[in-house]
């Protein structure tokens, strides 16, 4: 079938490919119906690694995903034909240590869609385990499902920062990450989420929902502002979301005595980082590698509208376009949070 396909760093191709799409017992297949671009797709088109995982045969990209089931295995329970789905990108092996301890998020034998080698879903079938496919509530779309992937890293950030009703939040970097960290910031209980960028067109976007306060960083420094705010005592939680280097050097200026830090943004080497200033403060630290049981939740709080991702779907392609989506997000304009693939009917 058709897909899209990076055929090494900086070549993609809409072709014809093989994928395995055997249905075995526990799996469910997928007619695709949309599939986000994420920054990672596009840093694999881009540079052909992230990290240890290296490009080396061509890959399928695509793991931001919603459709519909078109088949069930023989002892799926969960699902049924016609079933609108959104789908977790990696499945663990469930009989690993780092499964049966809940963290099957950092299982060393996940695979995950288009990280090297697995195949990623921008094509217009999927099978995938059941265990893994979330039933999209009546009322959210297939564009607000293929959100929820994304959404759910912010949701991680929130819930290893264990928010208390009324704290104040401060994130570093309004990318598209980062305002999910907001927005899962403000449904776990802030009061008031500061985001900080230096572009004016992103902190717009952030800005326009209620509770989220814009800070641009090229008038005035973010330290400033959350010590002004927080009558000098800083915010109750630092979510780090831009991976720069920078903002790792300033990051416990933020947070107040007791608080807690959260790493989320990737940075791409090695980082300086203020261990007496942590520890001066009694600094918790938490780390987030995507997710793990967070899709139910995420679910919940789009299909009750506590969190409207939909102001965050600025640009959506057909399929035969894909390749544009992908030159269009690799131009990184700043007015663009989330690009979406419309690969099929559902
Ligand atoms: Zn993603």
């Amino acid at each position: 079938m058709q897909a899209l396909v990076l055929e090494e760093k900086g070549v993609l191709s809409l072709r014809e490919i093989d994928l395995a799409l055997d249905v075995g017992p526990d799996d469910v297949k997928i007619a695709i119906h949309t599939v986000g671009v994420c920054g990672s797709d596009v840093h694999y088109y881009t540079h052909g690694a992230i990290g240890p995982f290296v490009l080396r045969e061509p890959m399928v990209l695509g793991h931001e995903a919603a459709g519909t089931v078109v088949e069930v295995g023989s002892q799926v329970r969960n699902l049924k034909v016609g079933d609108r789905v959104c789908m977790e990108p990696g499945v663990p092996n469930l009989s690993s240590r780092a499964s049966k301890l809940g963290l099957y998020n950092v299982d060393p034998d996940v695979r995950f869609w288009a990280t090297p080698p697995i195949h990623g879903v921008l094509a217009p079938y999927a099978v995938h385990p059941a265990a893994f496919t979330y039933k999209l509530p009546d009322g959210v779309s297939f564009a607000e499902g293929a959100m929820v992937e994304p959404f759910a890293i912010g949701m991680q950030a929130a819930t290893r920062a264990r928010i208390q009703p009324g704290d104040v939040a401060a994130v570093i970097g309004c990318g598209p990450i980062g305002i999910m960290v907001a927005l899962a910031a403000l449904a776990g209980g802030c009061s008031r989420v500061f985001i900080s960028d230096l572009s004016a067109e992103k902190l717009k976007i952030a800005g326009q929902y209620p509770g989220i306060v814009p800070v641009n960083i090229t008038e005035r420094p973010f330290t400033e502002v959350i010590t002004e705010q927080t009558g000098g005592w800083g915010a109750d939680v630092v979510f780090e979301a831009s991976g720069s280097p920078k903002a790792f050097a300033g990051m416990f200026d933020l947070v107040r005595p007791g608080g807690v830090v959260v790493l989320v943004g990737l940075p791409v080497a090695k980082v300086e980082f203020d261990v007496a200033g942590a520890i001066s403060k009694e600094v918790r630290i938490e780390t987030v590698f995507r997710y793990a049981n967070i899709f139910d939740r995420a679910l919940e709080l789009i299909a009750s509208g506590k969190v409207d991702l939909k102001p965050l779907i600025t640009g959506t392609f057909d399929f035969g376009q894909s390749v544009a989506a992908f030159e269009r997000a690799a131009a990184a304009h700043p007015s663009d949070v989330k690009l979406q693939i419309l690969v099929g009917e559902g």
